[in-house]
């Protein structure tokens, strides 16, 4: 991890993407401090935490996370002194999706040498968890809530934290600084990665982009991948865009997901990290074309075979069948 000075006293703290769950983390160093997310397991978050240490005089006094995937709030137990703020629907959902608990489990299990009775798709994500260590993590909710926006006043520093979802998940919010420039997005932007989104819709997740867009922040901090600035932003829009009408066809032509998969050119962003996880997307735009609601609970380890699938496809050269 490297810790990045982006104006005074405000730091990113940026993992090299490296797959699912590798996320970044900031610091304002100002008026007893507020980290924005952790990282995915307590040994990284240890890490983190000693890692703001070198710059901050004692542990930080607030925390947000920005959303309730993991990778940015499962080290929350460790802010022992920090009150924890997050969007009401971020509290909610917490653990809802996925759990630390059955994570390790699966993990242990192929750590054994053990696979038998695993289908391929999910010892594959296992296996792109093998670096985390998710034991001993406790849960631990935001308990000051965020319905759509509060602001902060850091030692004389403005931090206003805003509501933008449902886009990538049901409560997402952002940390703006608009003195300093610097925007912290959480996953409302994925840079030169592949993004996946949870609950929401194509429509408010580009709206989200559109209205961070409007801010002109001078450096944007995306959840996953490198700092970059407004390009990061217009690149993430289009990506969704892109899927979204290609996805709309595909539907109308009545094609399972993976099938479509294998038909959408995705140009430039075939170079984005993990391109396989296009049909994460597929999946959301055709639900929404069918009418499901927002936040209706989606089958998540169904929908990774068929990352699986798309993801044998890619690498054995995606020849159309
Ligand atoms: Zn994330």
């Amino acid at each position: 991890m490297e810790l990045r000075e982006l104006t005074a006293d405000v730091y990113a703290c940026v993992q090299e993407d490296r797959g699912l769950g590798w996320s970044n983390s900031g610091l304002v160093n100002r008026g007893g401090g507020l980290v924005i997310d952790t990282f995915f397991d307590l040994s990284l978050t240890r890490r983190l935490i000693d890692t703001y240490a070198t710059v901050a005089p004692s542990p930080a006094r607030r925390l947000l996370n920005t959303h309730h995937n993991g990778d940015h709030c499962w080290g929350n137990q460790l802010f022992t002194a920090a009150e924890i703020i997050g969007h009401r629907l971020c509290a909610e959902r917490m653990g809802t999706d996925s759990s630390p608990e059955v994570l390790q489990v699966v993990k242990d299990q192929l750590d054994s040498g053990d696979s038998s009775g695993l289908p391929p798709h999910i010892t594959a994500l296992a296996g792109a968890f093998a670096e985390f260590d998710f034991a001993g993590i406790e849960l631990t909710p935001p308990t000051t809530l965020i319905d759509d926006r509060l602001d902060l006043d850091l030692d004389g520093t403005r931090v206003e934290l805003i509501y933008v979802g449902p886009a990538h998940t049901a409560g997402d919010v952002v940390a703006h600084l608009p003195e300093e420039g610097v925007l912290f997005t959480g996953d409302i932007c994925f840079r030169n990665c592949t993004p996946i989104g949870w609950e929401g819709t194509f429509g408010t997740w580009m709206a989200a982009l559109d209205g961070l867009t409007a801010l002109g922040p001078d450096v944007v901090v995306p959840g996953h991948g490198p700092i970059c600035g407004v390009d990061g932003l217009v690149e993430m829009r289009d990506y969704l865009g892109h899927v979204r009408s290609e996805s709309a066809i595909h539907h109308r032509e009545g094609r399972p997901v993976v099938e479509a998969c294998k038909r959408i050119d995705l140009g430039p962003y075939g170079r984005w990290n993990e391109p396989w996880r296009l049909p994460f997307n597929v999946h959301r735009a055709y639900r929404e074309l069918d009418g499901v609601a927002w936040d209706e609970p989606i089958d998540a380890l169904a929908i990774y075979r068929d990352v699986f699938d798309f993801r044998e496809h890619w690498n054995r050269g995606r020849t159309v069948t």
